[in-house]
């Protein structure tokens, strides 16, 4: 059985279906990963386009597993999605957040906004006002400094709940992100609904939005879309000087993505921001 279990390690790096064995073990592994403090975050900047600086981070999850090194969130997050494991990895992710967000404006290198993916389970738990509110006053983090990311696909899976439960975070003074737009089956109607402030453009249109006239022309519209609705529009996956050349002509807000950097540690991140801020 160890032997096979060892083997079974090899899928866990691949974004594919993972056999039922390859998933018994990774979720075995996922359940002990937290309390053996595995997970940790990284952070990658957010670049506002008209005046280049980095006015955000936003936060995401690795596991460093003991025996197959860095596991890919697209590989563990659907498996803690559907164990209920999520629930406590994500309410992890938050804390870790706030915490590391509060250290650095403590230590000068604010302002800086904070985003944080929640996942489908997360976003609909009942009592997750109440968990985020408990988070910002044990960490002081203001709330307007914490924007939370919910995917199109989790927001237009029940739109009219999703509706009330934006409307409830919104209340309390976070900012809301609609991640991955354009991937889902966004009925253009319900946008007008939700109460969020940006969109997050996926980075599959991004990709080719300067090779690509069907991509440019969706990112182009997204973002007309968007500012007609009075929302911001952040890029994500930009690459390339040309992506963020079309992306400035077309008014996109924020830019996020490897042309500027990867997600990084937060020491990492203390350099970047000595590095790249405007004095
Ligand atoms: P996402 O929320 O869409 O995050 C953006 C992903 O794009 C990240 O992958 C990031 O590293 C990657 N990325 C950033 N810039 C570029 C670029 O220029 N090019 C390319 N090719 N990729 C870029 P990552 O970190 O592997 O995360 C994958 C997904 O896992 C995230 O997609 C999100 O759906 C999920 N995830 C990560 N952390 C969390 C978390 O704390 N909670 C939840 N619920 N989901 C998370
Ligand atoms: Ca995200
Ligand atoms: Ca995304
Ligand atoms: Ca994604």
């Amino acid at each position: 059985a160890k032997s096979a279990g060892r083997n079974s390690y090899q899928f866990f790096t691949q974004e594919m279906n993972l056999t039922v064995q390859a998933r018994l073990v990774l979720e075995s592994d996922l359940r002990t990963a937290l309390e053996r403090d595995e997970l940790m975050l990284h952070y990658q900047p957010q670049i506002d386009l008209k005046s280049g600086d980095v006015v955000g981070v936003e936060a995401l999850l690795r596991w460093r597993h003991p025996v197959r090194g860095a596991v890919a969130p697209d590989v563990f997050i659907p498996v803690a999605e559907d164990t209920g494991l999520i629930l406590s990895i994500g309410e992890f992710a938050l804390k870790s957040a706030c915490e590391q967000l509060a250290l650095w404006i403590s230590q000068g290198l604010g302002p800086l906004r904070m985003a944080v993916n929640l996942s489908a389970r997360q976003f609909k738990q009942s009592n997750l006002p109440s968990l985020l509110a408990d988070i910002l006053a044990a960490t002081g983090v203001a709330a307007h400094l914490l924007e939370l990311e919910i995917t199109e696909s989790s927001a237009m899976d029940d739109p009219n709940s999703a509706i009330l439960h934006l409307r409830t975070l919104r209340e309390m003074g976070v900012k809301l992100a609609i991640d991955d737009f354009g991937t889902g089956y966004s009925s253009l109607s319900y946008l007008k609904l939700f109460p969020v402030n940006r969109l997050k453009i996926d980075r599959s249109f991004v990709r080719g939005i300067d090779t690509d006239s069907e991509d440019a022309e969706i990112a182009a519209a997204t973002i007309t879309l968007a500012h007609n609705l009075g929302k911001e529009v952040v890029a994500e996956g930009v690459e390339t000087e040309a992506q963020c050349r079309f992306l400035k002509g077309q008014q996109c807000d924020i830019l996020q993505g490897y042309f500027f950097s990867e997600p990084l540690s937060a020491a990492g991140i203390a350099s970047y921001l000595a590095a790249n801020r405007r004095p």
